[in-house]
Protein backbone atom coordinates (compact mmCIF):
# COMPACT_ATOMS: atom_id res chain seq x y z
CA UNK A 1 0.00 0.00 0.00
CA UNK A 2 1.27 3.25 -1.14
CA UNK A 3 -0.08 6.56 0.68
CA UNK A 4 0.64 9.80 -0.41
CA UNK A 5 0.75 12.50 1.76
CA UNK A 6 1.11 16.06 1.33
CA UNK A 7 1.87 19.31 4.13
CA UNK A 8 0.50 22.36 3.28
CA UNK A 9 1.39 25.79 4.92
CA UNK A 10 3.93 27.88 2.19
CA UNK A 11 1.36 30.67 1.45
CA UNK A 12 0.39 30.95 5.38
CA UNK A 13 3.67 30.37 6.28
CA UNK A 14 5.18 32.95 3.27
CA UNK A 15 2.45 35.81 4.35
CA UNK A 16 3.14 35.62 8.00
CA UNK A 17 6.95 36.79 6.85
CA UNK A 18 8.57 39.93 8.30
CA UNK A 19 8.56 41.63 4.90
CA UNK A 20 5.29 40.35 3.89
CA UNK A 21 4.40 38.04 1.28
CA UNK A 22 6.88 38.06 -1.92
CA UNK A 23 3.94 38.08 -4.98
CA UNK A 24 6.88 35.83 -7.09
CA UNK A 25 6.92 33.03 -4.23
CA UNK A 26 2.97 32.79 -4.19
CA UNK A 27 2.66 32.57 -7.71
CA UNK A 28 5.14 29.60 -7.65
CA UNK A 29 3.52 27.68 -4.99
CA UNK A 30 -0.24 28.11 -7.10
CA UNK A 31 1.66 26.95 -10.19
CA UNK A 32 3.23 24.08 -8.51
CA UNK A 33 0.20 23.45 -6.66
CA UNK A 34 -2.00 23.50 -10.42
CA UNK A 35 0.54 21.07 -11.81
CA UNK A 36 0.02 18.52 -9.21
CA UNK A 37 -3.61 18.34 -8.99
CA UNK A 38 -3.78 18.05 -13.07
CA UNK A 39 -1.51 15.28 -12.27
CA UNK A 40 -3.31 13.46 -9.57
CA UNK A 41 -6.81 14.07 -11.72
CA UNK A 42 -5.42 12.64 -14.48
CA UNK A 43 -4.48 9.29 -12.78
CA UNK A 44 -7.59 9.43 -10.31
CA UNK A 45 -5.11 10.09 -7.15
CA UNK A 46 -6.10 11.38 -3.64
CA UNK A 47 -3.82 12.21 -1.45
CA UNK A 48 -4.43 13.48 2.52
CA UNK A 49 -3.53 17.17 2.74
CA UNK A 50 -2.59 18.23 6.20
CA UNK A 51 -3.21 21.76 6.35
CA UNK A 52 -2.32 24.35 9.16
CA UNK A 53 -5.36 26.48 10.34
CA UNK A 54 -3.90 29.56 9.46
CA UNK A 55 -4.01 28.41 5.65
CA UNK A 56 -7.85 27.56 6.58
CA UNK A 57 -8.25 31.34 7.55
CA UNK A 58 -6.11 33.22 5.22
CA UNK A 59 -6.35 31.05 1.81
CA UNK A 60 -9.56 29.51 2.38
CA UNK A 61 -9.86 28.96 -1.42
CA UNK A 62 -6.85 26.58 -1.76
CA UNK A 63 -8.12 24.52 1.27
CA UNK A 64 -11.56 23.99 -0.50
CA UNK A 65 -9.98 23.74 -4.30
CA UNK A 66 -7.95 20.47 -2.57
CA UNK A 67 -10.89 19.42 -0.65
CA UNK A 68 -13.45 19.90 -4.10
CA UNK A 69 -10.42 17.42 -5.85
CA UNK A 70 -11.39 15.07 -3.40
CA UNK A 71 -8.37 15.19 -1.69
CA UNK A 72 -8.37 14.50 1.92
CA UNK A 73 -8.20 17.63 4.31
CA UNK A 74 -6.47 16.92 7.60
CA UNK A 75 -4.55 19.15 10.36
CA UNK A 76 -1.04 20.59 10.44
CA UNK A 77 -1.31 22.89 13.46
CA UNK A 78 -2.55 26.01 13.05
CA UNK A 79 0.62 28.09 12.59
CA UNK A 80 3.07 25.66 12.42
CA UNK A 81 4.64 25.92 15.58
CA UNK A 82 6.35 22.54 16.75
CA UNK A 83 4.90 20.65 19.27
CA UNK A 84 7.80 20.41 21.05
CA UNK A 85 7.94 23.87 21.68
CA UNK A 86 4.76 24.44 23.13
CA UNK A 87 3.32 23.38 26.58
CA UNK A 88 0.58 20.91 26.65
CA UNK A 89 -1.95 24.28 27.41
CA UNK A 90 -0.49 26.09 24.38
CA UNK A 91 -1.30 22.67 22.38
CA UNK A 92 -4.78 22.10 23.14
CA UNK A 93 -5.39 25.49 22.11
CA UNK A 94 -3.40 25.61 18.60
CA UNK A 95 -5.17 22.09 17.84
CA UNK A 96 -8.72 23.33 18.64
CA UNK A 97 -8.28 26.48 16.73
CA UNK A 98 -6.61 24.48 13.88
CA UNK A 99 -9.53 21.59 13.77
CA UNK A 100 -11.94 24.53 13.72
CA UNK A 101 -11.06 26.61 11.39
CA UNK A 102 -9.83 23.58 9.09
CA UNK A 103 -13.82 22.26 10.00
CA UNK A 104 -15.35 25.91 9.30
CA UNK A 105 -13.83 25.98 6.09
CA UNK A 106 -14.78 22.89 4.50
CA UNK A 107 -17.74 21.93 5.70
CA UNK A 108 -16.46 18.58 7.20
CA UNK A 109 -14.64 16.62 10.34
CA UNK A 110 -11.35 16.83 10.38
CA UNK A 111 -9.74 13.26 11.40
CA UNK A 112 -6.19 13.30 11.02
CA UNK A 113 -3.22 15.34 12.70
CA UNK A 114 0.84 15.52 11.49
CA UNK A 115 2.94 17.40 13.66
CA UNK A 116 4.98 19.81 12.15
CA UNK A 117 8.79 18.80 11.70
CA UNK A 118 7.21 15.36 13.45
CA UNK A 119 7.65 16.96 16.82
CA UNK A 120 5.86 14.25 18.53
CA UNK A 121 8.05 12.14 20.22
CA UNK A 122 8.59 10.44 23.82
CA UNK A 123 9.44 13.67 25.31
CA UNK A 124 5.37 14.76 24.57
CA UNK A 125 3.04 12.10 24.62
CA UNK A 126 0.76 13.97 26.30
CA UNK A 127 0.03 15.65 22.46
CA UNK A 128 -1.95 12.24 21.93
CA UNK A 129 -4.10 12.97 24.65
CA UNK A 130 -4.61 16.84 22.98
CA UNK A 131 -5.32 15.02 20.11
CA UNK A 132 -7.51 12.63 20.96
CA UNK A 133 -9.72 15.24 23.18
CA UNK A 134 -9.98 17.48 19.90
CA UNK A 135 -11.56 14.61 17.56
CA UNK A 136 -8.60 13.25 16.13
CA UNK A 137 -8.51 9.76 15.32
CA UNK A 138 -5.19 8.84 13.18
CA UNK A 139 -2.04 10.54 13.91
CA UNK A 140 0.85 10.90 11.02
CA UNK A 141 3.84 12.43 13.22
CA UNK A 142 5.90 10.04 13.92
CA UNK A 143 9.39 9.38 12.59
CA UNK A 144 10.44 6.37 14.04
CA UNK A 145 14.38 7.01 13.45
CA UNK A 146 16.69 9.13 14.90
CA UNK A 147 16.72 12.95 13.63
CA UNK A 148 18.10 16.31 13.92
CA UNK A 149 15.15 17.56 15.94
CA UNK A 150 13.92 14.81 17.51
CA UNK A 151 12.43 11.84 16.13
CA UNK A 152 11.22 8.73 18.33
CA UNK A 153 13.52 5.62 17.41
CA UNK A 154 12.12 3.46 20.98
CA UNK A 155 8.70 3.84 19.19
CA UNK A 156 10.01 0.27 17.57
CA UNK A 157 7.75 0.29 14.35
CA UNK A 158 7.50 1.74 10.71
CA UNK A 159 3.92 0.61 9.57
CA UNK A 160 0.55 1.21 10.71
CA UNK A 161 0.15 0.56 14.67
CA UNK A 162 -2.23 1.26 17.34
CA UNK A 163 -1.09 3.60 19.82
CA UNK A 164 -2.60 3.07 23.48
CA UNK A 165 -1.91 6.22 25.70
CA UNK A 166 -3.40 6.07 29.29
CA UNK A 167 -7.43 5.54 28.20
CA UNK A 168 -6.75 6.95 24.87
CA UNK A 169 -5.94 5.07 21.40
CA UNK A 170 -4.95 6.36 18.62
CA UNK A 171 -3.79 4.98 14.65
CA UNK A 172 -0.69 5.74 14.06
CA UNK A 173 0.73 6.12 10.49
CA UNK A 174 4.62 6.38 10.84
CA UNK A 175 6.99 7.51 8.68
CA UNK A 176 8.69 4.38 6.83
CA UNK A 177 12.35 3.63 7.25
CA UNK A 178 14.52 2.38 4.95
CA UNK A 179 17.42 -0.21 6.25
CA UNK A 180 20.82 -0.32 5.30
CA UNK A 181 22.86 -2.75 7.71
CA UNK A 182 22.52 -1.38 10.98
CA UNK A 183 21.20 2.70 9.81
CA UNK A 184 17.86 3.01 9.69
CA UNK A 185 16.50 6.32 7.70
CA UNK A 186 13.55 8.03 5.86
CA UNK A 187 13.42 7.18 2.38
CA UNK A 188 9.92 8.94 0.99
CA UNK A 189 9.97 12.37 1.70
CA UNK A 190 11.36 15.98 2.65
CA UNK A 191 14.99 15.76 1.85
CA UNK A 192 15.72 12.15 2.09
CA UNK A 193 13.29 12.26 -0.96
CA UNK A 194 15.97 14.62 -2.68
CA UNK A 195 18.95 12.87 -1.39
CA UNK A 196 18.14 9.13 -2.36
CA UNK A 197 18.17 8.13 -6.32
CA UNK A 198 14.84 7.77 -7.71
CA UNK A 199 15.62 3.85 -8.23
CA UNK A 200 16.27 3.30 -4.29
CA UNK A 201 13.16 4.98 -3.41
CA UNK A 202 10.98 2.84 -6.15
CA UNK A 203 12.81 -0.67 -5.00
CA UNK A 204 11.97 0.30 -1.44
CA UNK A 205 8.76 1.21 -1.90
CA UNK A 206 8.10 -1.86 -4.02
CA UNK A 207 9.41 -4.36 -1.47
CA UNK A 208 7.49 -2.51 1.30
CA UNK A 209 3.42 -3.62 2.09
CA UNK A 210 3.32 -0.18 3.64
CA UNK A 211 5.08 3.31 2.05
CA UNK A 212 3.50 6.61 2.90
CA UNK A 213 5.65 9.49 1.12
CA UNK A 214 5.40 12.99 2.79
CA UNK A 215 6.21 16.33 0.53
CA UNK A 216 6.03 20.22 1.34
CA UNK A 217 5.84 22.25 -1.45
CA UNK A 218 9.25 23.96 -0.81
CA UNK A 219 10.80 20.52 -0.25
CA UNK A 220 10.51 20.55 -4.01
CA UNK A 221 11.17 24.06 -5.49
CA UNK A 222 14.36 23.58 -7.48
CA UNK A 223 15.72 27.34 -6.83
CA UNK A 224 18.90 28.20 -5.08
CA UNK A 225 18.00 27.99 -1.54
CA UNK A 226 19.80 30.76 1.08
CA UNK A 227 21.02 30.93 4.10
CA UNK A 228 19.16 31.85 6.48
CA UNK A 229 19.37 35.08 8.78
CA UNK A 230 19.88 34.31 12.35
CA UNK A 231 17.04 36.36 13.10
CA UNK A 232 15.07 34.04 10.59
CA UNK A 233 16.34 31.03 11.75
CA UNK A 234 15.61 31.19 15.65
CA UNK A 235 11.86 32.76 14.78
CA UNK A 236 11.47 29.36 12.81
CA UNK A 237 13.24 27.15 14.63
CA UNK A 238 13.37 28.70 18.35
CA UNK A 239 16.66 27.35 18.90
CA UNK A 240 20.52 29.34 18.35
CA UNK A 241 20.66 30.51 14.62
CA UNK A 242 25.08 29.93 15.15
CA UNK A 243 26.75 30.04 11.79
CA UNK A 244 27.50 26.08 11.91
CA UNK A 245 23.34 25.31 12.58
CA UNK A 246 22.24 27.53 9.62
CA UNK A 247 25.03 26.10 7.61
CA UNK A 248 23.89 22.85 8.42
CA UNK A 249 20.31 23.84 8.11
CA UNK A 250 21.10 25.25 4.36
CA UNK A 251 23.08 21.90 2.98
CA UNK A 252 20.14 19.43 4.04
CA UNK A 253 17.64 21.91 2.65
CA UNK A 254 20.10 22.18 -0.56
CA UNK A 255 20.74 18.91 -1.36
CA UNK A 256 19.01 17.60 -4.40
CA UNK A 257 16.50 20.24 -5.27
CA UNK A 258 17.71 19.79 -8.96
CA UNK A 259 14.82 17.51 -10.17
CA UNK A 260 12.69 17.23 -7.10
CA UNK A 261 9.24 18.25 -8.60
CA UNK A 262 10.17 16.02 -11.87
CA UNK A 263 10.75 13.02 -9.55
CA UNK A 264 7.93 13.30 -8.01
CA UNK A 265 5.75 13.70 -10.77
CA UNK A 266 7.82 10.44 -12.13
CA UNK A 267 6.83 8.33 -8.84
CA UNK A 268 3.16 9.87 -9.08
CA UNK A 269 3.02 8.34 -12.64
CA UNK A 270 4.44 5.33 -12.25
CA UNK A 271 2.62 4.34 -9.00
CA UNK A 272 -0.54 3.72 -7.55
CA UNK A 273 -1.20 5.99 -4.30
CA UNK A 274 -4.33 5.73 -1.82
CA UNK A 275 -4.66 8.44 0.64
CA UNK A 276 -5.00 7.68 4.35
CA UNK A 277 -8.87 7.57 4.76
CA UNK A 278 -8.92 4.73 2.21
CA UNK A 279 -5.77 3.12 3.37
CA UNK A 280 -7.69 3.00 7.06
CA UNK A 281 -10.66 1.37 5.53
CA UNK A 282 -8.07 -1.32 3.40
CA UNK A 283 -6.26 -1.94 6.61
CA UNK A 284 -7.17 -5.08 8.90
CA UNK A 285 -7.10 -3.57 12.15
CA UNK A 286 -7.14 -6.78 14.43
CA UNK A 287 -3.77 -7.20 13.07
CA UNK A 288 -1.55 -4.17 13.50
CA UNK A 289 0.63 -3.67 16.13
CA UNK A 290 -0.17 -2.22 18.96
CA UNK A 291 2.18 0.23 21.14
CA UNK A 292 1.67 0.92 24.57
CA UNK A 293 3.03 4.25 26.02
CA UNK A 294 3.67 5.50 29.38
ZN1 LIG B 1 4.94 21.47 7.69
Amino acid sequence: MNILTFDIEEWALETGRSGGARPEKIAEYDRMLKQLLELLSKRGIHATCFCTGKMAETYPHIIRLLADNGHEIACHSYIHTWCNKMSPGQMQEDTHAAVDALEQCIGKKIKGYRAPAFSITEKNLWAFEILAQNGIEYDASVFPAKRDFGGFPSFGYDVPTLIQYKDIKIKEYPIPLLHIGSWKTAYSGGGYFRLFPYNIIQRTMNKSDYAMTYFHLNDLISEPKKLMTREAYERYFKEKGTLINRYKRFIKSSIGTGDSMGKLVKLIRENDFVNIETAGKQIDWTETPIVKLS
